[in-house]
């Protein structure tokens, strides 16, 4: 069994690889400064006497002994991330580089979180790793993408110049259970607004697209690509393919909670990619993955779950 750490390891996707990791016995060291995560999301591994949590910022130096790493820290919804536009470059850069410096000292395997972001807005659709993107180096939405870019860019580098075993995955929208109910991305936001009744808020005319992954999926390909053969660093995109318009999410959403919400338009946020949809091929070859969870049974698991969120808040 390994010691693996786990950055950003209390938020969404990093509480569901933490237990996964953990259940499947080994050392997990979860390291989170709960930006946007949150200990209820973990709590139920706290007794585990192999996961051990840490609150630590990543853009500070961390010297602990591991064998591999999952680098996750960083916020991931476009509100979050605007919040504090240089820390998350700080976040995304130099936490980068102080776990590929970790890495290289304890020689560990490392896997870095990256994003569909990478390509911007894509002039070519469906998305392959080969496309170098379109992104706008000064919007309101660099600071990720960029950062984001910049990482990949230090991870390649380590590797290169210092033989790092690094495994790099771009990973497009992702939904399930422990979403922040405030989070402020668009699965999180319309399930909530319907199960309070609330207007359903969608940005500009709501024909942008979005593929939407359930988390069960993403974090099974995630360490299968950490298990990967050697040698193959990626990138390599993680992503469900089946691509939805955000005004066809909205009624999926009315539809499986039964609300009464009404759909409302707001402005449309800028530099918002106006479709997004990855091609697996490579994840289908490399790696024996692909996604199984249809969106409306994805839905649903995401609807029970927040139900409970919001009768706990209630109570
Ligand atoms: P999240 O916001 O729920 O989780 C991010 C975690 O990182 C939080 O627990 C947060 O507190 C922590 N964090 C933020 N800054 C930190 C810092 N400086 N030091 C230590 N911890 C810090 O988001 P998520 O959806 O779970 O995303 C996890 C990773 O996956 C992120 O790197 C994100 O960019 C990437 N990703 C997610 C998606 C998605 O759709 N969910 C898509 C593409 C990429
Ligand atoms: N680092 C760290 N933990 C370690 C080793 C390195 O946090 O166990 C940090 C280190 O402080 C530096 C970064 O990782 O800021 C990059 O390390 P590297 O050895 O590549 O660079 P150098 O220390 O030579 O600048
Ligand atoms: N969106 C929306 N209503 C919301 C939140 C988001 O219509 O309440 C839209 C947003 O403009 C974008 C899409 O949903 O086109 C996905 O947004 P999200 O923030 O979830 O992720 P990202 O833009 O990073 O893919």
């Amino acid at each position: 069994m390994k010691r693996i750490l786990v950055t950003g390891g209390a938020g969404f996707i990093g509480s569901h690889l933490c237990k996964k990791l953990a259940d499947e016995g080994n050392d997990v060291i979860c390291l989170d400064n709960f930006f946007t995560g949150s200990k209820d999301n973990i709590w139920n591994l706290m007794d585990y006497k192999n996961f051990e949590l840490i609150r630590h910022d990543v853009t500070e130096k961390l010297y602990v002994e591991v064998d591999q790493i999952y680098n996750l820290a960083c916020p991931a919804s476009p509100v979050h991330y605007q919040y504090n536009p240089i820390k998350t470059a700080k976040t995304s850069v130099w936490g980068a580089m102080n776990m590929l410096g970790l890495a290289k000292r304890v020689n560990a395997k490392i896997l870095q979180a990256s994003t569909s972001e990478v390509y911007g807005d894509p002039e070519v659709h469906p998305q392959p790793e080969v496309y170098r993107g379109c992104v706008n180096p000064i919007g309101i939405r660099s600071c990720y993408d960029e950062g984001k870019r910049m990482a990949e860019t230090l991870f390649f580098d380590y590797h290169r110049q210092h033989n790092i075993d690094i495994k790099v995955i771009r990973i497009f929208n992702t939904y399930g259970p422990n979403m922040n109910p405030n989070d402020g991305r668009v699965v999180s936001n319309f399930i909530v607004q319907a199960l309070k009744g609330e207007d359903i808020t969608v940005y500009g005319d709501g024909s942008q697209t979005r593929s939407f992954c359930y988390v069960d999926d993403l974090v099974d390909g995630m360490c299968r690509m950490m298990d990967s053969r050697d040698g193959f660093t990626g990138p390599v995109n993680l992503g469900n393919p089946g691509e939805f318009t955000m005004l066809e999410l909205a009624k999926k959403v009315i539809d499986l909670t039964g609300s009464s919400s009404r759909i409302v338009h707001r402005p449309l946020p800028l530099d918002d990619p106006t479709q997004r949809k990855p091609i697996i091929d490579l994840a289908k070859k490399e790696l024996s993955w692909e996604p199984f969870v249809m969106l409306e049974d994805g839905l649903k698991r995401t609807i029970g779950y927040f139900e409970q969120v919001l009768r706990k808040e209630t109570a």
